[in-house]
């Protein structure tokens, strides 16, 4: 079946007719949002590092630390695209700011994810957040040892190091993308890489290792786990494809409005990916005019849904629209391409694929 395929360009240009001019401004708003994480954060802080809190208090307030690293970086995510202010000195800034704590440099991150990830969203070879084919799953014997493992045990694997995969894969990035900056501006990303991690890991020399763990480490790993909760959802359950089409290639969950609210409606990554620099204040809009007029192409399912469908399907693509347990001889399909996250259904490799893999 041959599929036609659009830009994220042309899906904007057919409902950027139908929204309000209000919809393209910058919403400085949202900072208020960002305010009461921020104070939430340094009130927690305080209140670890100073006290000597029971055991308990230390890991509800540790909870909500994290939280708000988690919801400070979706507002990060927002600022550094540009829909929050426009001047780009205290755009930086207030990224760098937001972005802190989970230890991601505004220069990097803009590099990384607005110029790369956006242009080239699920492209195999040039986007970053891409998941491997089987091609590169041969290349690397060290990977091949831990798909050998059953699915579910992959699975469980998986879903732990959401607790780290965001800080693992910015570092990784810096470290890919430092190289690619003008010599003039790589001293600025150094600084904004190693500032963070120098502030934080002074912090424990301030505070000690116990109040130190309750009020950084731990809500950290909250922090990763909460923001991969989303990204993981974001692309991995759709194809590879060939222009980058968002309806094809992103996926938007949906969560209870609340969580909505206390999340800058990040779970709206489709929308995110046709208008990057409006405010998702207005993603609502954007959605009711995609679901009216491509309701076929839209992929849209409850986070938890999504969740599941990640745990049962293998990460490795197979000739781009399928997902393969090469161990199992699995072949599964992706969001578009047969994968139906009510039952999710593989089917048995035949011959000639057993050949090749
Ligand atoms: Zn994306
Ligand atoms: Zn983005």
């Amino acid at each position: 079946m041959e599929k036609e395929f659009h830009s994220f360009g042309w899906y904007a240009s057919k409902i950027k007719p139908h929204l309000p001019k209000k919809a393209f401004k910058p919403v400085p708003a949202r900072l208020l949002g960002g305010l009461a994480y921020l104070l939430v954060s340094l009130t927690g802080m305080f209140a670890i590092g100073l006290y000597d809190l029971p055991l308990l208090a230390n890991i509800v307030i540790a909870f909500a630390i994290g939280a708000s690293f988690a919801a400070m970086g979706f507002l990060g995510h927002e600022i550094l695209h540009g829909t929050v202010v426009r001047k780009a000195w205290l755009r930086d800034l207030l990224g760098a700011v937001f972005f802190f704590p989970l230890l991601t440099g505004p220069k990097l991150w803009r590099k990384w994810h607005n110029m790369t990830h956006h242009v080239h969203t699920q492209n195999e070879e040039k986007d970053p957040d891409a998941w491997l084919s089987t091609e590169k799953l041969d290349k690397n014997p060290a990977l091949k040892v831990i798909y050998r493992l059953p699915l579910s045990m992959r699975a469980f694997l998986e879903f732990l190091s959401l607790s780290v995969t965001f800080t693992l894969h910015s570092t990784r990035m810096f470290f890919v993308y430092v190289k690619e900056f003008k010599p003039k501006k790589q001293l600025s990303v150094w600084v904004q890489f190693l500032l963070p991690w120098a502030a934080w890991t002074g912090l424990l020399f301030f505070v000690g290792f116990t109040s130190w763990v309750f009020l950084f480490l731990i809500p950290l790993l909250i922090a990763n786990a909460i923001v991969m909760g989303y990204i993981s959802t974001n692309h991995r359950l759709n194809p590879h494809v060939p222009v980058n089409d968002p309806l094809a290639n992103s996926l938007s969950v949906t969560v209870p409005k609340w969580v909505d609210v206390l999340h800058f409606n990040f779970s709206y990554h489709t929308e995110h990916h046709i208008f990057p620099s409006m405010s998702s204040k207005y993603y609502p809009l954007v959605k009711k005019h995609i679901k009216n007029n491509w309701p076929e192409r839209y992929h849209e399912m409850p986070m938890s849904n999504a969740l599941k469908a990640l745990w049962n399907t293998p990460r490795v693509y197979y000739n781009g629209v399928e997902l393969i347990d090469p161990e199992a001889e699995l072949v599964y399909g992706s969001l578009g391409n047969g994968l139906d996250h009510e039952s999710i259904e593989p089917r048995p490799m035949n011959e000639k694929e057993k050949k090749i893999n």
